[in-house]
């Protein structure tokens, strides 16, 4: 089996000295990197290089326990092995531009991918559950694509238009990189020398084809391992992110593949190990894509960003409405409930003078109901060049008092990271805006 490279054919034609012309084709490989196999590829990889199955637990714990970001830090791989991959696989690392924020606050990542794009990441630290969990400890808000072709209005990540999808390494390796940063491990950092926290040394490995818990050092026997395995594979750092909302910029959905696939390997009990249910996706509303995640196995909880409960209101601001209008999202969303079992919440920006008057209280309350919703209403936060505000606090709080005499369970976010550009896309818009200014 081949590792999965990506190959380009590039065709140039040569005239040559004395009259003579031929057509030479370079071939050059693009490698995908090693952060988006999940253990199951890379088991069959390894077979495949004749490689004990013991080498992937360790390749699996230097990536996401350790979370390396050199090859040659995987000190009990053989040098070999290293190379091997090295030649099949690219290795990236996040490169933090600039950070926001304080360590007790919210903080907020821009990072610089292999493209030179920027993206976003931010760290909310231990909250009140808003998404039904019992309590979070650290709340990572991940990006999903550069830009946004969603263009909802109050909106920073859409106001330069869609660049691309996120990779799905690139998803996972925010997760890391911000583990990374927090805890003062640079790409240079020697993972041996670490500070840890105990914590059980039984892992994970492929057994009669599932995954069990068991010990990460190889077998007494032979095939010994080239070198012993560092002090650091018996007390490994443990994970700081506990919950993940996929929230930063893009529109998750609209780049589903690769959504599902990070979060398979964020999610595996050999990659973040983060719970399903501790994984929030958001949407504008992609009906047809809420309707295939409610058909997968996995039980990732769903935020629909509704900020409009009649057509009316919400197609003045989000555009998304004219192609999936509330009958057809909220058809979706009653299947995602159907299939899942489980609430569904909506996300609600509060905006002065747009969707925040008391009349709007009546419509979303019976969306509320009838889907078995809980709200997040959430105040605005202004975006530079934009018009719009938040509204008056009295009437954030009267929003809430009508919807709770409803009955409806309903949260009014007195949000954290107000003053660092929270919101998606700011901090990236910002940046943007100046280096433009500067060339
Ligand atoms: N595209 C997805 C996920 C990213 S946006 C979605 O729209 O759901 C994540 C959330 O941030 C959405 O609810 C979005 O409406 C909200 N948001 C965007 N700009 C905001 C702003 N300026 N103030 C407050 N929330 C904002
Ligand atoms: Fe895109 Fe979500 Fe922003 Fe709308 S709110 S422009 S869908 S990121």
């Amino acid at each position: 089996m081949e590792p999965p490279l990506l190959l380009y054919a590039c065709k140039s034609a040569f005239r040559l000295t004395g009259g003579l012309s031929t057509r030479i084709t370079v071939s050059f490989a693009l490698r995908v990197d090693i952060k988006s196999q999940t253990a199951e590829e890379l088991k069959a990889l390894f077979q495949d290089w004749g490689q004990p199955g013991y080498r992937v637990t360790q390749l699996l714990e230097w990536l996401y326990v350790h979370r390396v970001a050199k090859w040659e830090q995987m000190t009990n791989l053989p040098k070999a092995l290293r190379e091997r991959l090295e030649g099949a696989f690219t290795l990236n690392s996040l490169d933090l531009v600039r950070k926001q924020g304080s360590r007790d606050t919210t903080q907020k990542f821009l990072w610089r991918l292999a493209d030179h794009s920027l993206i976003e990441s931010v760290l909310i630290p231990a909250n009140p559950a808003l998404y039904g969990e019992a309590s979070d400890r650290h709340t990572l808000c991940v990006s999903t694509q550069v830009g946004c072709a969603y263009g909802c209005k109050f909106c920073a990540s859409g106001l330069e238009g869609w660049k691309r999808n996120l990779e799905v390494h690139e998803i996972v390796e925010q997760v890391l990189a911000v583990e990374r940063e927090e805890s003062r491990i640079g790409p240079n950092h020697d993972p041996s020398a670490e500070r840890t926290q105990p914590q059980d040394k039984a892992r994970w490995q492929m057994a009669d084809g599932k995954w069990q818990m068991t010990d990460s050092r190889p077998p007494a026997s032979p095939p010994p391992p080239a070198s012993p395995p560092p002090a650091s594979l018996q007390s490994a750092p443990s994970r700081l992110v506990s919950n993940l909302v996929i929230m930063g910029m893009g529109e998750p959905l609209a780049n589903y593949d690769n959504l599902l696939k990070a979060l398979g390997i964020l999610n595996a009990p050999w990659g973040g190990g983060i719970g399903a249910r501790k994984i929030t996706i958001s949407t504008s509303g992609l009906a047809p894509e809420i309707r295939k995640l409610a058909d997968e196995p996995v039980q990732y909880r769903l935020a629909i960003s509704l900020h409009g409960a009649t057509d009316e209101t919400r197609v003045k601001i989000m555009p998304i409405n004219k192609r999936y209008p509330l009958r057809e999202l909220t058809a979706a969303c009653e299947y995602y409930q159907k299939q899942k079992g489980r609430m569904v919440t909506f996300e609600y920006i509060l905006i002065a003078g747009v969707n925040d008057f008391l009349a709007e209280v009546k419509p979303l309350a019976s969306l509320a109901k009838r889907l078995n919703a809980k709200v997040n209403l959430i105040p605005y936060n202004r975006v530079e060049g934009l018009p719009w505000e938040r509204p008056e606090e009295q009437q954030q709080e009267a929003f809430l008092s009508a919807l709770e005499a409803e009955n409806v369970t309903a949260t009014l976010r007195r949000e954290k990271g107000h003053d660092i550009d929270a919101a998606c896309g700011q901090l990236r818009l910002r940046t943007e805006r100046e280096l433009a200014s500067k060339s």
